[in-house]
């Protein structure tokens, strides 16, 4: 371990030595696409380099899944349908589901090391991560069995409705919570009784990979297939394919639009979980430490990689310098380094690609007015000089209607309103084209309630934030998607309602 009387060339030495050796202990020993229960090589035999974040060091190279092996995934994930996962009935699936789940708490803490050397995410944010993956998987082995359908006899005939699974879905996930948004996607699709074909985001498909190689024992062959690559290039052939008859999809907006596209080439059923620009609003009653907390909390978990981000706050003047007083206090404070270090409260963005775009947000508020009450730059630190980082930020006084307002920055990047009247408040959070989440700081609760009702999105949380609990239904409304993930609603996604009409006559 380094410590801080060493030279920053001596820490950042220690870090880089620390993640190899990380790495020599948890990296898969596979890196091609799982298919029908092996890990086959590419058919175009290319490969892509997933990077470390924080060193810039290269990870691993990966099979770069292309169409040809999205043919043989969705081949190999029907072949597993109608050969023998048709055939499990609910006790079985549930067998198989709650063995995902302790498999992974058996693995833990090697799943969460390994996300964050791919991620860059601080390893305590990602074991609650891996804690939540295995979570999803118990919550769905436990919906499986309360399934039976429903009867209705009317006058001469008597009608059946049953749920069944499409056979074959195709779930696409993005790099900010790469094993989390994985379970949410497999977990239901598996319980409903389908087969999957899954592309992790081509910046983070190692514990994905992982993953395959832990519970390779417990499922049948065929009915995970796993295929690395790029958006354009296995994403785009998996949401167009023709045999794919449900296509789930985590990512941004513009993506989940083409996603949209694609799909209805075949008028395949399509579920979005999009992106965000969410509103966090205090009220003159708060506590304003527990509200600092809070706030902080909501924009900088995850680096502020989170799709429900709370990006806007909209602080009322009567609290307003003490809330910011205080934030620049806690930003003061955070530790911002070495994300392996159970002590890091702020590790790397994922890649140097989404620093540049964090950095051309940050230079367009600057250049139109914006106040940087902190942050505002990459940290002054040589140690860090080689990885993806870039300062927690507040920014006060843009304009509303300002890029950096508008869009999603998916960075350590906070907006600041002062607000005073609160129609005009609530006229602001929802001006904007996203609507996935929001909170709510308040100890009035008819007042906060009022607030939750008046934002218009799918998830508000009331003195919390982030807090996505397994049952209670997540999605976004406006351009923020289509469909709920981690609740009952969430297997009618994942399977189409036949009735049954028989005449008795
Ligand atoms: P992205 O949309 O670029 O990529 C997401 C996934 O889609 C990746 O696996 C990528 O390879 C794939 N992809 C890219 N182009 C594709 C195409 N043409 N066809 C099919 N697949 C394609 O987003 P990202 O940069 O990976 O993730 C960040 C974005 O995702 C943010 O905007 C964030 O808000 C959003 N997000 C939303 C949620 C949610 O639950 N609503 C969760 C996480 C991330």
């Amino acid at each position: 371990m380094s410590s801080q009387s060493d030279s920053p060339s001596d820490q950042r030495d220690a870090m880089q030595q620390r993640h190899e050796e990380a790495a020599n202990e948890v990296l898969p020993e596979h890196t091609d696409p799982y298919i029908g229960g092996d890990f086959t090589a590419v058919a175009g035999e290319e490969t892509f380099e997933t990077i470390d974040p924080t060193t810039g060091e290269v990870l691993a190279s990966v099979g770069r899944g292309r169409e040809a092996d999205i043919d043989r995934a969705v081949e190999a994930a029907w072949s597993a349908f109608e050969g023998t996962w048709s055939e499990y009935g609910a006790g079985r699936r549930q067998r198989v589901l709650t063995a995902i789940a302790e498999t992974i708490d058996e693995h833990a803490d090697e799943l969460a090391r390994l996300e964050t050397l791919d991620n860059g995410k601080p390893v305590s944010e990602a074991t609650i991560d891996v804690r939540g993956t295995a979570e999803q998987f118990r919550y769905f082995a436990g919906l499986v069995r309360g399934d039976s359908g429903e009867t209705m006899a009317e006058g001469s005939r008597y009608g059946q409705v049953i749920e069944e699974p499409y056979g074959v879905v195709g779930q696409i996930v993005p790099w900010n919570f790469p094993l989390l948004i994985t379970s949410w996607k497999l977990a239901p699709a598996l319980a409903a009784g389908n087969c999957s074909v899954l592309k992790p985001a081509e910046q983070t498909p190692l514990s994905v990979l992982r993953l395959a190689e832990l519970v390779d024992d417990v499922v049948p062959n065929g009915v995970i297939n796993i295929v690395p690559g790029y958006g354009e290039e296995a994403g785009a052939a998996l949401t167009g394919h023709p045999d794919v008859r449900k296509v789930a999809f985590t990512g941004s907006t513009a993506v989940g639009k083409q996603v949209m596209k694609s799909a209805a080439e075949h008028v395949t059923d399509v579920t979005l979980e999009l992106g965000g620009k969410s509103p966090v609003v205090v009220f003159p009653d708060v506590d304003t430490r527990k509200a600092v907390a809070l706030v902080s909390s909501a924009i900088f978990y995850n680096t502020g990689e989170c799709c429900e981000a709370g990006s806007r706050l909209f602080v009322h003047e009567d609290v307003a310098d003490d809330v910011l007083d205080g934030l620049v206090a806690a930003i003061d404070d955070m530790t911002i380094g070495d994300p392996l270090d159970e002590e890091t409260d702020l590790g790397p963005k994922v890649s140097g690609e989404q620093v540049e775009r964090t950095m051309e947000y940050l230079e367009q508020a600057q250049d139109e007015g914006g106040q940087f009450l902190a942050g505002g730059d990459r940290p002054d630190d040589e140690a860090l000089a080689g990885g993806c980082f870039v300062e927690p930020t507040l920014i006060e006084g843009l304009d509303h209607d300002s890029g950096a307002v508008q869009e999603e920055i998916f960075g350590p990047v906070l907006d600041v309103f002062r607000w005073e009247d609160y129609d005009e408040m609530i006229e602001l959070a929802n001006d904007v084209e996203y609507g996935l989440a929001g909170g709510v700081i308040s100890e009035d609760i008819t007042q906060a309630n009022r607030a939750a009702r008046d934002i218009e999105a799918g998830y508000i949380w009331i003195n919390s934030y982030h807090d996505l609990v397994p049952g209670l239904p997540f999605g976004g409304y406006k351009q923020s998607g289509i469909g709920r993930e981690l609740s009952a609603d969430t297997l009618d996604h994942y399977r189409q309602t036949k009735t049954i009409n028989l005449s008795l006559r």
